[in-house]
């Protein structure tokens, strides 16, 4: 079972991955007053700590939480209200909170004190978008006590080598297209070329989605969003480690 659990929203774009980002295009296409560059604490805060009226949690143990999808679990407005959903996370050992994150620099700021080597409910994965986001972000990544890692390419904007980076102590890459209107070419052989790297280092591999503008042996496909997901599982081409 999953969930999304949006404690805050709002974002800052920081790098190329930004520039048609999820977040301001729903703003947009919901009308929403404040900007989306606002960030601001949601009315879910606490929803992973709320009880039904038999004092048992609402969400129910085993869940997979997507955390903080419409902004930055480490965006830096949000720094005093982390110290409050760290707690949360804490107090749910009993779910896994699956955190994305571009701001993996930023990974120390009111991180708790009893985090040692890290929670165990916790997976934080990198996201990278480039060569030279990849080559900035994950060394920082793979130094950081985190007890589950993944590489998030997404969205995927052209060829990257990963090969010096993938190792046992990253549990899983995965790899998307760009959605919305707007979006930049998903070259298939990019997403080829991750795999392979991925199969010699064995490490699973995912082929999370297409993205709306999906290039496929020369020929340039539009898919639909509703379609993305879909096509890329259609591929086939996700492994598992052996
Ligand atoms: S970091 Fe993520 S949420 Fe923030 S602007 Fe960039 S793509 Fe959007």
């Amino acid at each position: 079972m999953t969930r999304g659990w949006n404690p805050w929203h709002g974002c800052h774009k920081i790098s190329p991955g930004c520039k048609y980002c999820y977040v301001y295009r729903q703003d947009e296409r919901y009308g929403t007053e404040i900007p989306s560059s606002q960030v601001r604490k949601t009315l879910s805060f606490d929803l992973p700590v709320k009880r039904k009226r038999d004092k048992s949690y609402k969400i129910e143990p085993g869940t997979l939480i997507f955390t903080c999808f419409s902004s930055d679990f480490f965006v830096e407005d949000a720094d005093e209200w982390r110290t409050g959903a760290w707690k949360i996370i804490k107090e749910r050992s009993d779910l896994t909170f699956y955190i994305f994150t571009k701001r993996i620099d930023r990974f120390y700021v009111s991180l708790p004190a009893d985090w040692g080597e890290g929670y165990e409910n916790v997976i934080i994965g990198c996201t990278i978008e480039n060569q030279d986001r990849a080559d900035y972000r994950i060394p920082v990544f793979k130094r950081l006590p985190v007890k589950h890692k993944t590489i998030i390419c997404a969205p995927l904007l052209e060829k990257i080598n990963l090969t010096a980076y993938l190792d046992n102590t990253i549990e899983e890459v995965a790899a998307s297209g760009e959605s919305g209107n707007e979006a930049r070419i998903c070259d298939y052989n990019w997403v080829l070329d991750i795999r392979n790297q991925c199969i010699k280092a064995n490490i699973p591999f995912c082929f999370h989605q297409t993205g709306a503008k999906f290039l496929k042996d020369g020929k340039l496909y539009h898919i639909k969003r509703r379609f993305q997901v879909s096509q890329a599982a259609k591929a086939g081409i996700d492994f598992k480690e052996v």
